[in-house]
């Protein structure tokens, strides 16, 4: 990948006609998932350590399951040299407890997300991806869920990463064309998705349909932000033209 060189040039809205990679944050920004994955968890932890209170008042927004994942098994007396197993059993039973989750918590798309999607595979030197928190096998279950599996497949997920930014690169690294100059914006719901893209020195995006507000969003320094999905001709406009970090 060749990491784009930063536009500074102030009249510049956009730079038109090169590749475009969006990377889009799934919870709170695609669509709202009610409380599944914590359920999720919370089943896995009682199933493989007995209890769940390791998960109470943890917090979820904005951070990557292996972060969680590691402060939940930290405060269960869980030592790292044993955290590798446990965490893989806990995934496990993560991923089969899931698809119930979602249905009992009436998991949906957020509107517009399938519109803003759909209209945004079809603009040309464009690539579609996921820059989550989740770990891959949970967003890909998630996705298919909610009906978003036609435009998500890979992107950057929490298995590896305790921190939002190395998960990013790793999505840009994975759908970047590797011959061709690309512009990555990161779209999410969070002060963590911004400071990811930023980062990077990836363009961001604040959809404020999550706990973040507008303010806030702004005020942690996203290019640009959107009350939410619902107008797909607004979000392309704000999509298209988005100014790169200067
Ligand atoms: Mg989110």
């Amino acid at each position: 990948m060749r990491v784009a060189p930063v536009d500074t040039d102030e009249s510049a809205p956009g730079r038109a006609g090169r590749h475009r990679v969006f990377l889009f944050d799934l919870d709170q920004t695609l669509l709202r998932a009610n409380g599944a994955g914590g359920a999720a968890f919370a089943y896995a932890f009682r199933t493989v350590l007995g209890d769940d209170t390791a998960l109470h008042g943890i917090e979820y927004a904005g951070r990557t399951d292996r972060g969680i994942l590691t402060e939940a098994l930290d405060r269960a007396g869980v030592s790292p040299a044993e955290q590798g197993d446990v965490r893989q059993c806990i995934v496990q039973r993560v991923c089969e407890a899931l698809p119930d989750c979602l249905r009992t918590a009436d998991a949906r798309t957020l509107p517009g997300s399938q519109s803003v999607l759909a209209a945004l595979s079809e603009e040309p030197n464009v690539t579609l991806g996921m820059g989550t928190g989740n770990l891959r096998a949970t967003a890909l279950i998630k996705v298919a869920h909610v009906g978003l599996s036609p435009w998500l497949h890979d992107g950057g997920f929490g298995d590896d990463h305790t921190q939002r930014h190395g998960m990013i690169a790793d999505a840009a690294a994975a759908l970047c064309p590797p011959d061709r100059d690309a512009d990555v914006v990161v779209i999410g719901d969070t002060a963590l998705d911004v400071a990811a893209a930023r980062s990077n020195g990836f363009a961001s995006v604040g959809v404020a349909t999550g706990g973040a507000t507008r303010a806030t969003l702004q005020a942690c320094g996203a290019d640009a932000v959107l009350a939410d999905l619902r107008d797909t001709e607004h979000v392309l406009r704000v999509l298209r033209t988005v100014r790169f970090p200067g």
